[in-house]
């Protein structure tokens, strides 16, 4: 699906909402997370809508790759290549607040594990 009425991602993805986008390719765009829990982190999405991450690769293959090239060119762009985590929390009881793909990049402090 390319676009999801009331869908605030979708909203980022066609410039209806305003986000603070710090890069783009043909298939994603990342942007800073309006709440961020670490020195850098940016939201990667998929300009069409899958709700989840699994749904997404099922649903092109191509455009998970390529979410997952974004969110490393965006780790090293930040300067936290030497250490930075990749999150996509799915379903609620993970915390998933919104239902369109997403992967987090975090880092610029150190990261603990396990995640909470
Ligand atoms: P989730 O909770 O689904 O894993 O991640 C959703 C993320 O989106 C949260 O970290 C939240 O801070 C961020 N977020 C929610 N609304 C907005 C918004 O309007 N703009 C931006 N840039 N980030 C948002
Ligand atoms: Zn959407």
């Amino acid at each position: 699906v390319s676009s999801v009425e009331g869908c605030l991602f979708c909203g980022i993805a066609a410039g209806e909402i305003p986000a603070t986008v710090i890069r783009e390719s043909e298939r994603t765009l990342a942007f800073r997370d309006i709440n961020p829990a670490a020195p850098t982190h940016v939201l990667i999405i998929t300009r069409d809508h899958y709700d989840t991450i699994g749904a997404l690769a099922e649903g092109d293959p191509e455009g998970a790759a390529e979410l997952l090239r974004e969110a490393a060119a965006v780790a090293e762009a930040e300067g936290v290549g030497s250490g930075w985590r990749l999150v996509s929390n799915t379903g609620p009881d993970a915390g998933q607040s919104v239902f369109h793909v997403h992967a987090h990049v975090l880092g610029g402090r150190p990261l603990s594990w396990p995640p909470g």
